[in-house]
């Protein structure tokens, strides 16, 4: 067999040949060339007659062996009628990429469940480069417009760099995916959105999820009046946590003894769980949490209670239970839950929404977890089209593939 016929083979790259190799101090150099002669353009994909000039490039393809693979090739520039000078499309990369596609799809697919870090150093490229790779990745694998068929859509905010900076991300409930993502966080990134989707997608929305801040609110309802407004229930419960943990604070701060301040201090935990998830020694805190801190367990019990009144089903009884735990909450001598109380009664019918509409969080609460952990992880990443690159990724259904090659006999 001969060396070229060899390496066509372990290339596996449609309409490419081998035309030469060397070793050079990196690896393995293969001149290649596309198999059709006639040039297209990378810009409009049309075909152009007109050559411009030629200079010769390297692109870094997939390691055989442990062992670098660079192409070489005297990329064409073009004279396109409709787009002017660009370059000609190469099968075996996108226009503007030192990459080949079948890398490119390798280094997306790792990024997927993989810290950055790791497909770094794996597939030896800089972290930067990761995050480049991804965003084209993303660009060319979306084939259907995630826009269309919105019904019920979650409105969230996710911060990175330290809290320094926001992106607002727009999930579609049913499929349970991302749909959008933008940086910034306030009515006007949101108008964006309305603004793609345009108001024909605009009326067909008739739920949608938000927090209770107050920012999106007048976005939504100025852009899709039909849509029943609706507050998320991790953002309810978010807000009693840190009620909870507001009144936790305040009595560890109150108290003399160092080692009583030590003992309270390390109920957090306890108290922050779900009651059925509680280790024995956990529980064994909540217990004393109930003997020696009145407050303390009040708040607990006014936090899991509202959280238990958000598992109904049955608007009119979820209703029922609202209007006491506000009540309750009012009336508690807990300054946090008090305003937690008037919180709730000012978006009162927005949570009953929430019990109404049946929304099943439990995909939501996945992708929401999900897209947490990915800002966690890309916590480096000092842009924010890095970070909305790999939510697309990693929470927008894109099923990729390790790039496999099989040999083929002609
Ligand atoms: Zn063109």
């Amino acid at each position: 067999m001969r060396a070229t016929t060899l390496l066509n083979n372990l290339l596996g790259i449609k309409r490419t040949r081998v035309v030469g190799l060397f070793f050079d101090e990196d690896g393995l150099v293969i001149d290649v060339r596309p198999t059709t002669r006639v040039a297209w353009c990378s810009c409009c994909g049309r075909r152009v007659r007109e050559i411009h000039d030629a200079r010769e490039r390297y692109w870094r393809h997939l390691d055989l062996g442990g062992m670098k693979w660079h192409l070489r090739y005297r990329l064409r520039r073009v004279r396109c009628a409709r787009c002017g000078v660009t370059v000609e499309m190469v099968p075996w990369a996108q226009p503007g990429s030192w990459f080949t596609d079948a890398f490119e799809t390798t280094v997306a697919y790792l990024a997927q469940s993989a810290a950055k870090t790791v497909v770094a150093e794996m597939m030896r490229i800089a972290w930067a480069t990761v995050g480049s790779i991804v965003a084209r990745v993303v660009g060319r694998h979306r084939g259907e417009d995630l826009l269309d068929g919105l019904t019920f859509i979650g409105i969230d905010e996710l911060s990175y760099r330290k809290h320094h900076e926001y992106v607002t991300v727009v999930i579609d409930h049913r499929r349970g995916r991302v749909v959008w993502a933008a940086p910034g966080k306030n009515a006007d990134t949101l108008r964006r959105f309305f603004a793609e989707l345009g108001p024909e997608r605009c009326a067909k929305l008739l739920g949608v999820t938000i927090d209770m801040s107050g920012a999106y609110i007048a976005a939504v309802t100025e852009a899709a009046p039909r849509a029943r407004l609706t507050f998320d229930r991790f953002h309810v419960q978010r807000l009693a946590h840190d009620a909870l943990d507001q009144v936790r604070r305040a009595e560890v701060r109150a108290l003399e003894d160092p080692e009583d301040r030590r003992a309270l201090k390390n109920t957090r935990f306890a108290l922050q769980k779900n009651p059925w998830n509680l280790t024995a020694i956990e529980s064994g805190k909540l217990a004393d949490v109930q003997r020696t801190n009145a407050p303390i367990y009040r708040a607990y019990l006014l936090k899991e209670t509202l959280a238990a009144i958000l598992d109904r089903r049955q608007p009119n009884v979820a209703r029922r239970m609202l209007d006491d735990w506000i009540g309750w909450a009012a009336h508690s001598r807990l300054a946090p839950f008090a305003k937690l109380a008037r919180t709730i009664r000012a978006h009162l019918e927005g949570i009953i929404a929430y019990v109404a509409t049946g929304l099943s969080n439990g995909r939501t609460e996945g992708l929401n977890g999900k897209a947490r952990t990915i800002t966690r992880r890309s916590y480096g990443l000092h842009s924010a089209s890095s970070l909305i690159a790999m939510l697309f990724l990693c929470c927008s259904g894109l099923t990729l593939r390790p790039a496999h090659a099989v040999p083929s006999f002609h």
